[in-house]
């Protein structure tokens, strides 16, 4: 399934909407936008609401949401697939007309008796005309049906085992491998990109395809996600969706590579790549059987990575968006010099703010930091500080840089004796940026105020 420029290549996405885009989700939809745009083909949206209660507007409009923020645009739908189901009906109709399908009236329990008597295989019906009968699909008594999947080679499932297998309730509405097949079919997919869980029902939509005589797509179904314990991925493994990552404040990019990486890789195995490397380098076939890890540790280390990289203005923009969402707003001007000097310093956006609001707040207030950097011993250098601030001309960085080394060489004072408490007074806090940088872009009047009442 080489995706390298074949715009024939038409591929889907089909969540069902039950709440947020979980994180195997979005690595679904990741790959399959991949493949559409390292094609030159076509990404289909469909969104398989066939179950009405779960699938409200809200939960549709989470999902939509989520691929929004993740950049993953769709070049056809939504389609609704609840929407569908007049096609549906009549594939149905067509099967039965065809005879490969056929009403039958038998419950559960006559299915349990009829596989009683026959050695557990997989049951075959009598067809019979009545109304409300389901309707199921006549699986072939021998042979088997495979599996032509890219990742792990041919998969055979026995056709003797297998059921006929209802493909539309007694009430008609249609079964949901019917729906999917059908779907597929029409939509002209060439290649099914989805997680592993659905590979038991892929010879049953290969049965209703070829039923139909639809061509049968190529699939690939891909590795389970699970946490650094080796357990299936899930919230106590840290963010499990994509609102969740988007609020803890990684940037889309970052968040598209590390998804990429979850059971693909390079042949260097290059770990930072922009967008259009992936899409230039992802190739299914070079995905790995193995369930993939996902660890949220890699993932901050990663956007730490691209947030370092963002020009100054994006960077502010992100800050800036990130902070409105909690209710913050500041001026713009001062707000990306306060990016300038936190840049290197955090891993996501959440981190930023914290670094920062010491210039747009007064202190916070950690009785912590207090006890442990403004002691007696503390105030009697900050008292010195005090009077080197007051006299450096020009107050920036490299000046107090020199300055204040200066002044804690001539103590012969440990370095952090003297930035600490000096941090603590301007901030409350023992993190912020650079010290210099930071005392520069709070300004003379400010920081000596500050340390007036840290003094006091
Ligand atoms: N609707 C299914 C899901 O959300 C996906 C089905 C498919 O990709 O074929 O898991």
């Amino acid at each position: 399934m080489s995706t390298a420029s074949n715009d024939n290549v038409r591929v889907r996405f089909a969540p069902s909407p039950t709440g947020a885009l979980h994180i195997g989700g979005a690595r679904t939809a990741l790959y399959n936008w991949l493949m559409a745009r390292g094609s030159g083909g076509t990404f289909v949206l469909r969104i398989e609401d066939t179950d009405r209660e779960r699938s409200t507007p809200e939960n549709v409009e989470q999902i939509l949401d989520a691929l929004r923020w993740l950049e993953l645009d769709w070049d056809e739908g939504p389609y609704s697939q609840f929407e569908r189901r007049e096609r549906h009906k009549e594939a149905i109709e067509r099967l039965i007309e065809a005879g490969v399908a056929y009403r039958d009236p038998a419950t559960a329990e006559d299915v349990r008796a009829w596989k009683a008597e026959h050695g557990n295989r997989g049951y075959r019906g009598t067809p019979k005309d009545v109304e409300g009968a389901a309707v199921r699909l006549r699986v072939p008594d021998d042979g088997e049906t495979v599996v032509e999947d890219v990742i792990r080679g041919p998969v055979s499932f026995p056709n003797a085992a297998q059921d006929d297998f209802v493909i539309a309730r007694g009430d008609g509405t249609p079964l949901y491998n019917l729906a999917v097949a059908v779907d597929d079919a029409e939509m002209g997919i060439t290649d099914v990109v989805r997680g592993d869980e659905h590979l038991s029902n892929t010879p049953k939509q290969v049965l209703v395809l070829r039923a139909l005589g639809a061509d049968v797509p190529r699939y690939a179904h891909l590795p389970l996600l699970h946490g650094p314990d080796g357990k299936k991925l899930s919230k106590r493994h840290g963010a499990a969706s994509v609102q969740e990552l988007r609020d803890a404040g990684y940037l889309p990019e970052a968040v598209r590579n590390y998804l990429a990486l979850l059971g693909w890789g390079t042949e260097d195995d290059t770990t930072l790549m922009s967008t259009e490397e992936l899409i230039e380098r992802f190739r299914i076939e070079r995905v790995g059987r193995s369930s993939a890890i996902f660890d949220e540790r890699k993932l901050r280390w990663m956007n730490g990575r691209f947030m370092r990289e963002l020009p100054l203005d994006e960077y502010t923009d992100a800050v800036a968006s990130h902070i409105a969402a909690e209710g913050i707003e500041v001026g713009r001007d001062a707000l990306k010099a306060a990016c300038a000097i936190a840049q290197d310093k955090a891993q996501t956006l959440a981190e930023v703010w914290p670094l920062i609001r010491f210039l747009f707040e007064p202190p916070v207030d950690d009785p912590k930091a207090r006890e442990k950097f403004l002691k007696p011993e503390h105030l009697e250098n900050l008292r010195g500080v005090r009077a080197v601030l007051a006299e450096t001309e020009p107050f920036d960085a490299p000046t107090l840089e020199e300055r204040l080394t200066a002044f804690v060489e001539e103590r012969g004072l440990k370095p952090k004796a003297v930035y600490q408490p000096l941090r603590v007074a301007i901030t409350g806090t023992t993190v912020s940026p650079g010290i210099f940088d930071s005392v520069a872009a709070l300004g003379r009047e400010r920081t000596l105020e500050r340390v007036d009442a840290a003094l006091d």
